[in-house]
């Protein structure tokens, strides 16, 4: 049972996109998943063993509750039926309330397969008369982290301060080293710089130090005014 399931394409979208978000929450007392749906490789600088190795190194780094991987054709990821059941299943067996999953427009097939594959196996996972393992189970919401190679700016629908737990989120990124440090530019800004930089942006848009931005399809309610920046 996890309050949170955070569903990335590859390892290190989730740190990418809400690194820290998922510390706030942790902070909070809240329990959060990761599911990376292929183990990303092959990429230049990586192999399946060094991308085992960097996941479970930024893991520790944010001492999350569980992570997973589905075990889907990385370059290839398909939002097909047998994708669906597979993740629709997990979702039943983790019985998250929220699902966390990548922005919906990029350049990048496997993030735009994993964001039409998650709102698909979110309607699956609460299917009764199915042989989908588990009970049924609706998270009661998708939220969309911003992960996205394709260099846009959609309109977030809200931001969240993250300025307590930038750090965290940047120790979690420093972990894949064969993605963010190999091979890049080692003259300011490196791409870890950029990284923050980014954060620091979305901070700015609302008041804080760092920020890290969210869309929702639905409309959100707030119960009171008291959290607002
Ligand atoms: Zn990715």
């Amino acid at each position: 049972m996890l309050d949170y399931l955070v569903i990335a394409a590859h390892p290190d979208d989730a740190e990418l996109g809400m690194g820290g978000t998922i510390a706030l929450l942790l902070s909070q007392g809240c329990t959060v998943g990761i599911l990376d749906l292929t183990d990303g490789e092959p990429t230049p600088q990586g192999s399946p063993e060094i991308r085992r190795l960097e996941t479970e190194a930024s893991t520790a780094v944010l001492g999350i509750t569980w992570r997973g991987n589905l075990g889907l054709p990385n370059r290839s990821l398909q939002a097909d039926l047998a994708s669906r059941a597979k993740l629709a299943g997990l979702i039943r067996e983790l019985r998250p309330r929220v699902l966390f999953a990548p922005y919906w427009e990029d350049s990048h097939p496997d993030h735009v397969a994993a964001s039409a594959l998650v709102d698909a196996a979110r309607f699956w996972s609460k299917l009764t008369k199915t042989d989908l393992p588990g009970t049924a189970h609706t998270p009661e919401r998708i939220l969309y982290y911003f992960s996205v190679h394709l260099r846009i700016h959609p309109k977030p629908s809200f931001i969240i301060d993250i300025s307590d737990h930038v750090g965290t989120k940047l120790r979690a990124l420093g972990c894949y080293a064969s993605q963010f440090i190999a091979g890049r530019p080692t003259t300011p800004p490196t791409f870890l710089d950029s990284l923050r930089d980014r954060a620091r942006y979305w901070g700015w848009a609302v008041g804080a130090a760092y920020g890290e931005p969210f869309a929702s399809r639905e409309e959100l309610g707030l119960r009171s005014l008291r959290d607002l920046l």
